[in-house]
């Protein structure tokens, strides 16, 4: 569970945090509080992902093609979850 911004308690499902983009709401299982990501945190923590993608697009090899779409998927899922902090929804 990851922690509310609100009652830092542990509130906050990890599939909710997983599938949590800008615009999207988690709602605290503790407080009722609501949370969410902030378009800055969030489209750095997409970044690396986007680059190997971006990157995957001018390889002629199909299984490096194949292998940088699938790490930078990965990434694009990976680093917003570990590293894109919640902020307080009003
Ligand atoms: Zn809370």
């Amino acid at each position: 569970m990851f922690s509310c911004p609100h009652c830092e308690k542990p509130g906050i499902s990890p599939l909710r945090k997983a599938i949590l983009s800008p615009g999207l709401i988690a709602t605290c299982k503790s407080c009722s509080g609501t949370s969410g990501l902030r378009y800055p945190s969030w489209l750095t923590a997409m970044l690396p992902g986007s680059i190997l993608m971006i990157a995957a697009m001018f390889v002629d090899s199909g299984s490096v093609e194949w292998s940088l779409n699938s790490i930078g998927l990965i990434l694009m899922i990976i680093i917003p979850f570990m590293f894109a902090p919640l902020r307080k929804e009003d």
